[in-house]
């Protein structure tokens, strides 16, 4: 096996391991690290009919075998994806073929589980071998938050700063947030989102704090995207489909690049679906390669609501626009639209959708309208309705009931400190906790 090298969007020429593309997150000429090869897997790697984790140790193993000992990344990776990857299928006229990819099954009940899990133990196995501390900062307006405090809470060598805006995350996403966690320190911000990650950006741009390297964990980080691939593959084989469709709620094109590296590396996918809410760059520049980035709009479906996605730049190089068109077709649907369809798929099938999840169901049926096309499609189900009981309620006329650990929230201790939003306040309250 050779090793895979990484290279920034910007500049083909830079070459570096996947423990610096991962310990780095951003290259140092802006730009965002992608493989410069792709290993291309046949179907006997995700059709071998053993568990999630099974395939993932088989998968990743082809990624990182060379950088990371087979039996460190099988002990990371069974550690990591631990938890239940069901995929269901809807029965009730009008979803025929149609399955929900349940990616909210893991501790904090979204799809970001996954990434999060799996690059904080890579991060700490990567830290440890050097000896060193990093601390990880993250500006939060929901989801990616709690995933990552969750995922990198207690891992050797790794501490936490969270930075949420004060009354402007929900009250179950604030729950997660602030729950005490080793290593972890909630910051709420007297400010808006933009103001967190003002200041964390500010913070990073110092390279250390305290004396410790700062790095971050969102979705720019290449070891995010890895174990995103991963259950597309899971998805494929368990469907029994030999081509399906994946329909894909998107925000900042993370989880669809997830997806595009899973086809190039050889798993068989018919189309892509970026599904989008009001936050329609994406589907707007598939139509008109002119289109540029807008500010971003509140919606219901909130982890999307992003004007200008980060995973855009990867997705392009990765894609040159003729590919692009004709393997994603793109949709933006609107919060009424995400209401009728949470009803409308409880009505007909049952199941109860959180409006993430809604957002791609309806894309689903509104491509398969358009266009005929009725290939089996899967949608992944990136959230837990229980996140969104506010919503749920607004559609339903009930709340989802709470998964255990979202209910055991309730009695966990807190842990959490206000903070001013400038960069100066966050830096000092960094070398405390440095
Ligand atoms: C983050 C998130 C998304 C969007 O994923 P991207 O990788 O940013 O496109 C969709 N749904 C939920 C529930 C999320 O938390």
């Amino acid at each position: 096996m050779s090793r895979i090298n990484y290279s920034s969007t910007r500049d083909e020429d830079t070459r570096v391991s996947f423990e610096e593309a991962l310990l780095t997150g951003l290259a140092p000429d802006g730009g965002l690290y992608l493989p410069q090869s792709i290993p291309k897997l046949t179907s006997d790697y995700w059709k071998s009919r053993g568990t999630f984790a099974d395939l993932a140790v088989n998968v990743l193993g082809q990624w990182l075998g060379d950088e990371i000992q087979p039996s460190q990344l099988e002990g990371i990776v069974r550690e990591a994806l631990d938890f239940p990857v069901p995929l269901t299928q809807l029965h009730g006229a009008g979803w025929e073929d149609v399955f929900v990819l349940e990616l909210f099954r893991g501790p904090t009940h979204s799809f970001k589980d996954f990434g999060a899990r799996t690059m904080a133990r890579l991060m700490s196995h990567f830290t440890a071998a050097r000896n060193e501390t990093v601390l990880i900062l993250v500006a939060t307006s929901g989801d990616t938050g709690s995933a990552v405090a969750d995922g990198f809470a207690g891992q050797a060598g790794i501490r936490v700063a969270l930075l949420y805006p004060r009354g402007q995350v929900s009250p179950v996403q604030e729950r997660q947030l602030i729950a005490k966690r080793p290593g972890v320190t909630a910051f709420a911000v007297d400010g808006t989102f933009d103001d967190c990650q003002r200041m964390v950006k500010g913070a990073m741009a110092e390279g250390s704090a305290g004396g410790v390297r700062v790095s971050t964990a969102n979705s720019i980080n290449i070891g995010r995207l890895l174990p995103q691939m991963l259950y597309y593959m899971w998805g494929a084989q368990e469907s029994g489909c030999e081509k399906p469709l994946f329909c894909v709620p998107s925000g900042n094109l993370g989880n669809l690049t997830g997806g595009v590296l899973a086809s190039m590396s050889g798993l068989p996918v018919h189309r892509f679906i970026a599904a989008h809410n009001a936050n329609d760059f994406f589907p707007r520049f598939l139509e008109d390669e002119g289109t540029g980035f807008s500010s971003s709009v509140q919606t219901l479906s909130n982890a999307m609501d992003v004007g200008a996605p980060s995973n855009f730049e990867r997705l392009r190089a990765l894609l040159p626009h003729p590919d692009m068109q004709s393997r994603i077709h793109g949709e933006s649907v609107t919060d009424e639209e995400t209401l009728a369809c949470i009803r409308r798929v409880h009505e007909e099938t049952a199941f109860v959708a959180d409006p993430h999840t809604a957002v791609g169901l309806e894309a689903v049926q509104r491509f398969r309208r358009q266009t005929g096309d009725a290939t089996p499609a899967i949608v992944l189900g990136t959230a837990h309705p229980a996140k969104f009981p506010e919503v749920v309620r607004k559609a339903l006329g009930f709340e989802p009931p709470e998964p255990e650990e979202l209910a055991a929230l309730r009695e966990r201790e807190t842990q959490v400190q206000s903070l001013d939003p400038s960069v100066e306040s966050l830096r000092r309250k960094l070398a405390e906790i440095a």
